[in-house]
């Protein structure tokens, strides 16, 4: 697991990065979870199949393969994140700010079905849900209707 951020500093450095070495052997279990085979065997990567880019990026209609992939799932994928064998030594955060909300955590079915633009704000005000906007939350709930 890894979260992603930036770090503005007011200072030059003569390094920043270097890519990390491949922990992968002949682990295929990523490939193997991913329900669009978005990643493929040449550990290419086909963006616009995966579930994570239709259910979140794509501001257009899904994809059919996405709406046959998306099995309970209304935002995001991360399959492939839980399928990793080095997951299994990341713990939980413990971050109050990034704890989902007790609202959030009692939404039923219904709820979700039913959610107005009111209740959307005020579940995810400061929320990278709000990358799907209002709109497209509702597209990939109506797709599992
Ligand atoms: S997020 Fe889901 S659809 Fe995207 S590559 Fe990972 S397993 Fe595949
Ligand atoms: S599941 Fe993890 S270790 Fe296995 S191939 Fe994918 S990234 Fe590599």
């Amino acid at each position: 697991m890894f979260f992603l951020g930036e770090i503005f500093l007011p200072y030059e450095f003569d390094s920043y990065d270097s890519p990390m070495p491949s922990r992968c052997g002949n682990c295929r279990r990523c490939i193997e979870a991913c329900p669009t085979c978005a990643i493929t065997d040449g550990w290419d990567f086909d963006s616009e199949r995966c579930l994570s880019y239709q259910l979140i990026e794509n501001r257009g209609e899904l994809s059919e393969e996405a709406k046959q992939s998306m099995g309970s799932t209304i935002y995001g994928c991360d399959r492939c994140q839980t399928a990793c064998p080095w997951n299994k030594f990341a713990t939980p955060n413990t971050t109050p700010e990034f704890q989902p909300k007790s609202e959030l955590l009692a939404m039923t079915k219904d709820d979700w079905h039913n959610l107005t633009i009111e209740q959307y704000r005020a579940l995810f005000k400061g929320s990278a849900v709000k990358r799907v906007k209002f709109d497209g939350l509702k597209r990939n709930i109506s797709a599992k209707e």
